[in-house]
Protein backbone atom coordinates (compact mmCIF):
# COMPACT_ATOMS: atom_id res chain seq x y z
CA UNK A 1 0.00 0.00 0.00
CA UNK A 2 1.50 3.15 -0.87
CA UNK A 3 -0.29 6.52 0.08
CA UNK A 4 0.00 9.84 -1.57
CA UNK A 5 -0.81 13.57 -0.23
CA UNK A 6 -2.55 16.12 -2.87
CA UNK A 7 -3.96 19.60 -3.01
CA UNK A 8 -7.06 19.69 -5.44
CA UNK A 9 -6.47 22.21 -7.90
CA UNK A 10 -10.77 22.10 -8.47
CA UNK A 11 -11.50 25.15 -7.36
CA UNK A 12 -10.11 27.56 -4.07
CA UNK A 13 -11.10 25.43 -1.46
CA UNK A 14 -8.12 23.15 -2.42
CA UNK A 15 -8.99 20.24 -0.32
CA UNK A 16 -6.37 18.42 1.03
CA UNK A 17 -6.39 14.67 -0.89
CA UNK A 18 -5.41 11.25 0.66
CA UNK A 19 -4.99 8.65 -2.20
CA UNK A 20 -4.28 5.31 -1.29
CA UNK A 21 -2.59 2.99 -4.19
CA UNK A 22 -2.36 -0.95 -4.24
CA UNK A 23 0.66 -1.75 -7.06
CA UNK A 24 -0.45 1.18 -8.91
CA UNK A 25 -4.03 0.91 -8.74
CA UNK A 26 -5.90 3.26 -6.86
CA UNK A 27 -7.98 1.75 -4.10
CA UNK A 28 -9.21 5.10 -1.89
CA UNK A 29 -9.30 8.55 -2.40
CA UNK A 30 -10.48 10.44 0.99
CA UNK A 31 -10.08 14.32 1.90
CA UNK A 32 -12.53 15.42 -1.04
CA UNK A 33 -15.82 17.65 -0.41
CA UNK A 34 -17.01 16.66 -4.02
CA UNK A 35 -16.76 14.19 -6.95
CA UNK A 36 -13.98 16.53 -8.49
CA UNK A 37 -11.62 15.52 -6.49
CA UNK A 38 -11.98 12.07 -6.47
CA UNK A 39 -11.81 12.22 -10.42
CA UNK A 40 -8.76 14.71 -9.96
CA UNK A 41 -6.81 12.27 -7.18
CA UNK A 42 -7.49 9.65 -9.81
CA UNK A 43 -6.15 10.98 -12.80
CA UNK A 44 -3.28 12.86 -11.00
CA UNK A 45 -1.64 9.63 -9.67
CA UNK A 46 -1.99 7.70 -12.73
CA UNK A 47 -1.90 10.16 -15.74
CA UNK A 48 -1.10 13.73 -14.63
CA UNK A 49 -2.07 16.24 -17.17
CA UNK A 50 -2.93 20.07 -17.05
CA UNK A 51 -4.06 22.69 -19.89
CA UNK A 52 -1.48 24.73 -20.95
CA UNK A 53 -2.00 29.24 -21.18
CA UNK A 54 0.46 31.46 -22.81
CA UNK A 55 0.94 34.73 -25.15
CA UNK A 56 1.75 34.53 -28.48
CA UNK A 57 3.06 37.93 -30.39
CA UNK A 58 1.21 39.30 -33.67
CA UNK A 59 2.24 41.27 -36.31
CA UNK A 60 0.27 43.92 -37.81
CA UNK A 61 -2.52 43.65 -34.54
CA UNK A 62 -4.50 46.31 -32.45
CA UNK A 63 -2.45 44.70 -29.55
CA UNK A 64 0.88 43.25 -29.70
CA UNK A 65 -0.18 39.59 -28.19
CA UNK A 66 -2.44 37.05 -28.47
CA UNK A 67 -3.89 34.93 -25.23
CA UNK A 68 -4.11 30.99 -26.23
CA UNK A 69 -4.24 27.95 -24.57
CA UNK A 70 -4.26 23.69 -25.35
CA UNK A 71 -7.61 23.15 -26.46
CA UNK A 72 -7.73 20.11 -24.04
CA UNK A 73 -5.16 18.74 -21.32
CA UNK A 74 -1.82 17.49 -22.48
CA UNK A 75 0.09 15.27 -20.42
CA UNK A 76 1.93 16.79 -17.46
CA UNK A 77 5.67 15.82 -18.59
CA UNK A 78 5.05 17.38 -22.06
CA UNK A 79 4.33 21.09 -20.47
CA UNK A 80 8.49 22.00 -20.63
CA UNK A 81 8.87 21.22 -24.40
CA UNK A 82 5.09 22.59 -25.15
CA UNK A 83 6.30 25.50 -23.97
CA UNK A 84 9.24 25.99 -26.05
CA UNK A 85 7.05 25.88 -28.89
CA UNK A 86 4.96 27.85 -27.95
CA UNK A 87 7.66 30.34 -27.67
CA UNK A 88 8.28 30.07 -31.28
CA UNK A 89 5.17 30.84 -32.62
CA UNK A 90 4.13 34.15 -34.30
CA UNK A 91 1.22 34.88 -36.15
CA UNK A 92 -0.39 37.81 -38.21
CA UNK A 93 -3.58 40.04 -37.30
CA UNK A 94 -6.76 39.19 -37.56
CA UNK A 95 -7.09 36.59 -34.55
CA UNK A 96 -10.37 34.96 -33.90
CA UNK A 97 -11.02 33.13 -31.02
CA UNK A 98 -10.96 29.41 -31.48
CA UNK A 99 -8.04 29.83 -34.50
CA UNK A 100 -5.68 27.45 -34.13
CA UNK A 101 -2.34 28.57 -33.45
CA UNK A 102 -0.47 25.55 -33.74
CA UNK A 103 -2.00 21.89 -34.54
CA UNK A 104 -0.68 19.16 -32.88
CA UNK A 105 2.12 19.87 -30.17
CA UNK A 106 4.75 18.17 -29.86
CA UNK A 107 2.87 15.37 -31.40
CA UNK A 108 -0.06 15.55 -28.16
CA UNK A 109 -2.65 15.71 -30.96
CA UNK A 110 -3.57 18.59 -29.01
CA UNK A 111 -3.84 22.40 -31.04
CA UNK A 112 -2.85 25.08 -29.82
CA UNK A 113 -6.04 28.06 -29.76
CA UNK A 114 -6.39 31.83 -29.75
CA UNK A 115 -8.52 33.11 -26.59
CA UNK A 116 -8.88 36.42 -27.51
CA UNK A 117 -9.79 38.53 -30.89
CA UNK A 118 -6.84 40.89 -32.50
CA UNK A 119 -7.91 43.37 -34.89
CA UNK A 120 -5.45 44.51 -37.51
CA UNK A 121 -4.15 48.18 -36.41
S1 LIG B 1 -12.55 18.32 -3.77
FE1 LIG B 1 -14.15 19.60 -4.66
S2 LIG B 1 -14.48 21.21 -3.10
FE2 LIG B 1 -12.46 20.28 -2.66
S3 LIG B 1 -10.95 21.57 -3.79
FE3 LIG B 1 -11.53 19.84 -5.12
S4 LIG B 1 -13.17 20.66 -6.42
FE4 LIG B 1 -13.00 22.02 -4.63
Amino acid sequence: MEKRHLTCIGCPMGCQLEVTLDNGVVTEVTGNTCKRGDDYARKEVTNPTRIVTSTVPVRGGKIAMVSCKTKSDIPKDKIFDCMKEINKIRVDAPVKVGDVLLKDICGTGVDIIATKDVDIA
